[in-house]
């Protein structure tokens, strides 16, 4: 992404239930920060890609959607899935999965960092203890479907599913990872795999980290076993800087991470082209959320974090820390916090809360 353009294309997709809600208030943060700082914004809304679209065109999206959303510099992304009128592996498969693949978003990324106001879960901790990111290979691993299933019903059952790793899709998420940390004040990679249980491909992977690494001098680096690894999420979080681990792994770590740092409603993510020959998606970590949908109180900051995150992504660092330090404020006024943070604001109130500041 060339960041001497400052005028950025943007799909806008808020999806199903709270998407609906909180995705006017990720897209006031934009507006608030392109007047602020001074780009500009296409944005483009689709309908699509939501279970209400599946109920008038029986599909999530269209078959032309890549054609609609045409060529922009990045999709953002509310919630979908509504599993009482669509099941929800119908409508995460024919969306957000299609995205993934399509656009090789084979980075997803989670920050893991305790915010003020926000209460730790784990006893102690301070704002500024817990900061760092995962880094979840987004499209091999573990989720292939190559296997077979043999002889069901009967008592010879067997059901085989692979892994699958390629060098090539292992050393781009991990030469990722360590650019990310090569960019940070710590410069510290670690590395998740269960290579004493997995080993053939865990194995592999850790000689690619060895091999990556010695490309980073800057960089250092360790190993960890992944039931290691959740433990010290837990007790000793303020040691990581860079988390990097293979589909599964990752994606179980991008949820005990922001699991550990406080409440669903705050957390974002980015599914990452770093490459930028497709667009990259940004999206909240929470799903559409169908009982509290409707009623104005869910907590916006997770989609506002994500704006922030394809800010930063897009090369506007200022505004993407201007966003940032917004949320912190907000997170600390009684009137600005929703109801999941024992505030009383609503949606719209705290989304304003944060314009406002940028
Ligand atoms: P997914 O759709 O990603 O699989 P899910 O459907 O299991 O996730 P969510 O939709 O994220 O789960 O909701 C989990 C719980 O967290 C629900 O009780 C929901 O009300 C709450 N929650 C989720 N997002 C928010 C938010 N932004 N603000 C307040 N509460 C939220
Ligand atoms: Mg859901």
């Amino acid at each position: 992404v060339q960041t001497d353009k400052r005028s950025y294309s943007i799909a806008v997709i808020a999806g199903d239930g709270i998407g609906k809600e909180v995705m006017p208030e990720g897209v006031r943060a934009l507006e608030a920060a392109s007047a602020a700082f001074g780009f500009q914004l296409d944005l483009k809304w689709h309908e699509f890609s939501s279970c209400d679209y599946y109920l008038k065109h029986g599909q999530m999206m269209p078959d032309d959607w890549k054609q609609q959303i045409g060529p922009v510099d990045a999709i953002f992304f509310g919630a979908v899935g509504w599993p009482e009128t669509v099941p929800d592996h119908i409508s995460l498969w024919q969306s957000i999965l299609q995205f993934r693949r399509e656009y090789d978003q084979y980075v997803n990324l989670r920050p893991v960092r305790l915010m003020p106001g926000v209460p730790c879960p784990l006893a102690g901790r301070e704002p500024g203890d817990i900061d760092f990111w995962v880094v979840r290979e987004n499209t091999e691993g573990e989720y292939s479907s190559v296997g077979g299933h043999m002889f069901p019903g009967t008592d010879r059952e067997i059901v085989i599913q692979e892994t699958v790793m390629t060098r090539l899709g292992v050393d781009r998420v991990l030469r990722y990872a360590f650019d990310l940390a090569s960019k940070r004040e710590r410069k510290h990679v670690t590395s998740a795999t269960k290579s004493n249980g997995i080993a053939i491909t865990m194995p592999f992977w850790d000689s690619r980290v060895e091999a990556i690494a010695a490309e980073y001098a800057g960089v250092s680096h360790d190993k960890y076993h992944i039931d290691i690894l959740a433990a010290q999420f837990v007790m000793n979080p303020q040691r990581f800087d860079v988390v990097v681990a293979s589909n599964l792994f990752g994606d179980i770590l991008s949820d005990l991470g922001p699991a550990c740092t406080g409440t669903i409603g705050v957390a974002p993510s980015a599914n990452i082209n770093p490459e930028g020959a497709f667009p990259s998606l940004f999206e909240p970590v929470h799903g559409s959320a169908p009982d509290i949908a409707g009623q104005g109180i869910a907590n916006p900051v997770g989609q506002i974090w994500s704006a922030a995150m394809m800010l930063e992504h897009l090369g506007e660092t200022a505004a993407a820390a201007s966003v940032l330090a917004a949320i912190e404020e907000t997170l600390v006024s009684a009137n600005g916090r929703t109801r999941d943070l024992k505030g009383n604001a609503s949606t719209e109130e705290c989304g304003k809360a944060v314009a406002s500041l940028i």
